[in-house]
């Protein structure tokens, strides 16, 4: 089998990649709560001849393995949606249900396209009776940061040689480094309650020291590095104005390029907290509910993915698909349209609507993703590679109800189908020269840190 009947063996998948991105779509499960996506997976995989290895507290976490010997290829697949994201596949912003969950960062698609390339290429191995083993990972609650993190404290990334991520998005590209480390802390404070008519000089409130440090980070700043971001969300738990709070707390997120960062601005930051409990009087308590590190990559893997991506070549999308990516885009801002396009080297004019070509490595080697992901720990134990394609129109951003109505439509399985195609093609070229994935290796040991996982 040569290189082009092995990346058009994805097409068999297409079928399957398509139903399982709306049916997902259709059951949309919050992180943590991934009950029918993980059996969904599994069954199929089992299906197809691999084996599953549970992962100890994370009962829609799995590893599906197949083949034998080295290398050993990770394959990424998440399947979680987001809270308050639900929307039909429309170009009117309109709920299925009021207030559900929805696929607004399309990984109702990510696992699909991941599982699709993941078959693929097993069934190459087989045919083609190649020495190398795949592993399909099932990584639930990627939304709240965490899952990928557990996943490795568990140990269940020991043994893999590198590991393959894609994302849908409004680009095709690859990404040398990307995603900021992250931080997700909560500050709980606890105060004393009193009528805050009667007796207000026996209380002291908990939102008084909420109040105080967000006054404080905001102060805060000024005096960090200017790729910082610092935001949260409070919590009075409920009280009436009329009651000095003896609770509240606040959720910050801490993200930064690099992981040291983020760690130097949270002392910072709890150093503000233990201020505002003092001026208020009462006490506090922090809580460390997840952190990740930066995605960072190494180029002979960015080399790998920007290949396979140019030999796949962009998705091309029928007139249906335009039509609808082009009432999608028109609700958008202008500034949100022209942001995107400046990424990608277009101009205003240019406008594509849905991005049919693949960024040059002169972008891919600058780019970086604005958010943070739990694959950022995964690109910290081993090479892993990092890809989008164009599942969205230009300028959606994810997380958007355009983006969830959009991976609700072809659109997004049109785009999917590429990055699974890209997928199988960098397997194929990793079996065939497994030297690459030695020199892979090399370039991570000299240029990434001992791991040091955040939930330590
Ligand atoms: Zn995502």
């Amino acid at each position: 089998m040569n290189k082009q009947e092995w990346i058009q063996q994805v097409e068999k998948y297409d079928q399957l990649a398509n139903d399982i991105r709306m049916q997902l779509w259709e059951n949309p499960e919050v992180a943590g709560e991934e009950k029918f996506a993980s059996a969904l997976y599994r069954k199929v995989l089992v299906e197809n001849g691999f084996t599953i290895t549970e992962v100890p507290d994370m009962p829609y976490a799995f590893v599906a393995e197949y083949g034998q010997g080295s290398p050993v290829i990770a394959v990424l697949g998440e399947y979680d949606a987001l809270p308050n994201s639900s929307q039909k596949v429309s170009a009117v912003k309109e709920e299925v249900n009021a207030g559900g969950n929805g696929h607004g960062c399309g990984h109702n698609i990510l696992g699909a396209a991941a599982l699709a390339g993941t078959l693929a290429a097993k069934d190459m191995i087989e045919a083609n009776k190649l020495t190398g083993t795949i592993r399909f990972y099932g990584c639930p609650e990627e939304e709240t940061l965490i899952g990928k993190v557990k996943m490795i404290k568990a140990g269940m990334f020991d043994g893999c040689d590198v590991a393959l991520s894609w994302h849908p998005m409004s680009t095709n590209q690859v990404y040398e480094n990307s995603y900021l480390a992250n931080n997700s802390i909560k500050f709980k404070f606890y105060g004393v309650a009193s009528h805050a008519g009667f007796a207000p000089h026996l209380g002291r409130s908990a939102l008084d020291a909420v109040e105080l440090m967000n006054v404080g980070a905001n102060y805060l700043r000024e005096h960090i590095i200017d790729q910082a971001r610092v935001h949260y969300t409070t919590n009075s738990a409920g009280f009436p104005p009329n009651i000095v709070h003896p609770y509240a707390d606040v959720w910050y997120y801490v993200r930064a390029p690099h992981r040291s960062d983020v760690n130097e601005i949270t002392e910072r930051l709890t150093d503000v907290a233990k201020g505002a409990a003092l001026m208020a009087g009462v006490t506090m308590e922090v809580e460390k509910i997840s952190g990740t590190h930066e995605a960072k990559g190494v180029p002979t893997m960015t080399d790998l993915a920007y290949k396979n991506l140019v030999e796949v070549g962009a998705p091309k999308f029928n007139t249906e698909e335009m039509a609808f990516a082009e009432e999608l885009q028109g609700t958008l801002t202008d500034f949100q349209i022209t942001n995107d396009l400046k990424l990608i080297g277009k101009r205003r004019e240019d406008n594509p609507v849905l991005h049919q070509e693949v960024c040059s490595m002169e972008i891919n080697r600058t780019c970086t993703i604005n958010a943070s992901s739990d694959s950022g720990d995964v690109s910290m134990i081993m090479p892993m590679a990092l890809f989008t394609t164009a599942c969205w129109p230009v300028g959606a951003p994810a997380h958007s109800w355009q983006a969830t109505a959009s991976t609700g439509h072809s659109i997004a399985h049109t785009g999917a189908m590429t990055a699974a195609k890209v997928i199988s093609g960098m397997i194929h070229d990793m079996l065939e020269d497994p030297s690459m994935v030695v020199k892979m290796k090399e370039e991570h040991a000299a240029t990434h840190d001992t791991y040091v996982n955040p939930l330590d």
